[in-house]
This record gives C-alpha cells, structure tokens and sequence, in this order.
C-alpha cells in the first residue's frame, strides 16, 4: 500500500503540510498494510529557532538504521513535514498494544516523529508542544478514519515496543486516545461498574467463586486496571508475603473474583461487601 493520500487528509484535516522533496518515492521495504498510527518523540530538542532538528535524520536516516524514520515529522509548530508514503523504519518489532497485533511494526503502523527531546535526549528535557500534540491528535483521527479503524489503533512507541522504547515521553496515553476519539466523534466507551484499582502481579487468574479451586473465567497477563463492584470471604491467598482471605468481584476486564492480595491497595478495599 502507497498513503499517497496522507498529504491530502491532513490538508482536510486542518493541519499544516510541508512536503519535503520526493515524498512519494522515498521507502524503507516493500511491506506496507498500515492498520494503525504510532507516536514517538525524537529525543531531539526544538525550539521557535530550531523547530525540526530531527527533520535530516528522519529523511536520510542513521548509520545503523536507514531511512525514512517515519511517514511525517512534527515540528516545534506542530507542522508536519511529509517524508514517505511508503514504509519506513519507526517502529522496529510490535510486542502487541491494544487492538495492534505483534508482527512488523513498520509494515502495521504509520509513523509521527514528534520533535522534542523527552526526558533527556542530550541532557535536555522537553515535553511536546501543544502545538504539536494538538496536530498529532487532529492528524491521528483523520488517517484513521481514513484507514476505517477506531481510535484505540493510535498507540504510542513505549506500548508497542519489546526493545524497551520509552517514547512518547510525558503523555498520557489514554488521554490521547480519548481526545483522537473525540476528534472522530467516537462515543467515550462506557465505564464499567464498580470502582478502578491496579492489581501488581502479573498472571492472575480470574475465578467464577472466591477460591481457587474453579475453572478459570479469564485470564490477566499483565498488571492492569480492575473494576471491583463488592468483596466478599473465600479461600486465604498467600502472594509474596501477603497474606488475604478477601477476594474481589470484578465487571472487567473480566466478570469474576481475584484474591485482594493481587491488587494495590489495603488488605480490605474501600467498596461494599457483596450480597450473600
Ligand atoms: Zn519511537
């Protein structure tokens, strides 16, 4: 696939487009079927003076890794520079993210280099413009309302990355998904019953009764955000020291119980007991 429209897009979009010489034909590999778009700081500091200093890099790429870097850079004004409409070298193997399968990055998603330094690039700190997030946001949703995807398909670099990326620096991830849903005019999705906490442990079980003994109803392969609607007595846990015999009833991500000493937080959590 050729995004030979992505010039266009972003014109209806509002965003301002700079189109840097032979946008078209510049490539990095054959394989290109993008379902999503990606986010990545260039560890590069800008300013009003200096607003792309990543701009060269990105077209011609680094010794150890060639170009393009990236379908468009954005600059300290939230411009984007157009450098490919191929694929291009961003995005390195994809551990899986959302609905962004694990594969070939490269091949799966469509680059922003956003310009600013993050947390250290060169000693300097640096969080993205408004400006910048404001035309990544915008950017975002029209691409992929032009791909025909939903707005979980933005992801950011450190999501997706299993080489330890920490790009974007200082966005809230979700946040930015909400705000590309709203400029797609995406219903917010509904919040689930109950109150959020994060379990710590990774590997969690959920069970159809408060104990162990049942057949597992879902499965938490991550530390994530659980939504606990009771807590009610069950079988004792031990977890690394810890010790509870109180287990929580969660709506999601799965409808079932996990033992408390999975989650952060006291012993006995701040919700009701459940209904006997
Ligand atoms: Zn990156």
């Amino acid at each position: 696939m050729q995004i030979s429209w992505l010039e266009d897009v972003l014109r209806g979009a509002g965003v301002s487009v700079v189109v840097e010489g032979d946008w078209l034909n510049r490539s990095a590999g054959a394989s290109f079927e993008p379902i999503g778009v990606l986010w990545h700081h260039t560890a590069a500091p800008s300013s009003a003076e200096r607003p792309h200093p990543a701009l060269d890099i990105c077209i011609n790429g680094r010794s150890d890794l060639p170009g393009p870097l990236c379908q468009a850079l954005v600059d300290h004004f939230g411009v984007f520079h157009l450098i490919s409409a191929n694929r291009c070298n961003h995005a390195g193997t994809s551990g899986g993210s959302g609905p962004i399968p694990a594969g070939d990055g490269n091949t799966l998603m469509i680059g922003w280099e956003i310009d600013y330094a993050g947390d250290g690039g060169g000693g300097v700190v640096q969080e993205m413009t408004p400006a910048q997030y404001d035309a990544s946001v915008a950017a975002t949703a029209a691409v992929l309302q032009r791909l025909g995807r939903s707005a979980d398909h933005a992801r950011g670099h450190r999501e997706t990355s299993t080489s330890g990326k920490i790009d974007p620096s200082f966005i809230d991830l979700d946040a930015m998904r909400a705000d590309v849903a709203a400029a797609m005019g995406e219903e917010p999705p509904p919040t689930p019953p109950g109150t959020p906490f994060r379990t710590w442990v990774a590997g969690v079980n959920v069970r159809p009764t408060p104990d162990t003994t049942g057949t597992p109803v879902g499965y938490l392969p991550t530390t994530t955000t659980v939504y606990v609607e009771c807590q009610t007595e069950g079988e004792t846990v031990t977890e690394s020291g810890y010790t509870n015999n109180l287990w929580s009833k969660l709506s999601s991500p799965h409808v079932g119980y996990i033992n408390n000493v999975f989650i952060q937080g006291p012993a006995s959590l701040p919700v009701d007991a459940c209904p006997i």
